[in-house]
């Protein structure tokens, strides 16, 4: 008669599921990816919007497609900032909240190899920093592409939509809608109340220029993110 065997794949699973306990903690073998990735930008400064900033919306539109005309993420890609930077999202939100509404990101941290393949199908440096001039903030996770939701996650009406190179993008557009334009100055003036900086060029876009704090660009090979 045979023994009874485990068959490769449940003992695979079994290995998988374990737990094992550090400093009180209890962990998992082979935790998603999204989560290892964070555990490792926490070295350089980096935390998980999702993690730090209580009823904020994450939509990283570059999961579904850029201006390349392709994804530039991963499904496993994180919504990261500096650690300061997201004190600042924190205090953020917690106005907007007062009236309603919530921010929902639309981009964060940005790997260089990510930024690179982005002004390759833009090459507009109205729009995308040129690599030959540097990196783009977002590249050391100081800026953030957001816009407003009500508090629920309900889309509202924005000036545009995120990356549409056009005049509406302007942060100064305000159209013919009361409504958008009541929305775009409240998201403004509370990003500027908390210490975010607005650029001209895209309402969407905020700088934390008084980030504090081990300040440097990451590789998305620094935190073992595969690029699509
Ligand atoms: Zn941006």
């Amino acid at each position: 008669m045979n023994r009874p065997s485990i068959s490769p794949a449940i003992l695979a699973l079994a290995v998988l599921t374990l737990p094992f306990v550090t400093g009180g903690q209890t962990r998992f073998f082979g935790g998603d990816q999204e989560s290892q990735i964070i555990r490792k930008a926490k070295r350089y400064n980096l935390v998980s919007v999702k993690k730090e900033v209580p009823g904020s919306f994450i939509d990283m539109r570059y999961k579904i497609t850029s201006a390349a005309n392709k994804p530039l993420y991963l499904k496993e890609m994180p919504c990261l900032v500096h650690r300061s930077t997201a004190q600042k999202l924190k205090k953020a939100n917690a106005i907007l909240g007062k009236s309603g509404y919530a921010i929902k990101v639309w981009d964060a941290w940005r790997p260089p190899e990510a930024h690179h393949a982005l002004w390759n199908a833009v090459r507009d440096p109205k729009y995308v920093v040129p690599p030959s001039k540097g990196l783009s903030w977002h590249c050391y996770g100081i800026s953030i592409d957001l816009t407003l939701v009500k508090s629920d996650g309900t889309p509202v009406a924005m000036p545009s939509k995120f990356d549409e190179f056009s005049d509406r993008a302007a942060s100064d557009y305000r159209g013919g809608d009361p409504g958008i334009a009541e929305r775009v100055n409240l998201l403004q003036q509370t990003m500027r109340s908390v210490g975010f900086r607005v650029i001209e060029s895209e309402w969407w876009h905020f700088d934390d220029m008084a980030a504090q704090g081990g300040i440097r660009n990451i590789t998305a090979a620094d935190l073992g993110i595969r690029m699509p």
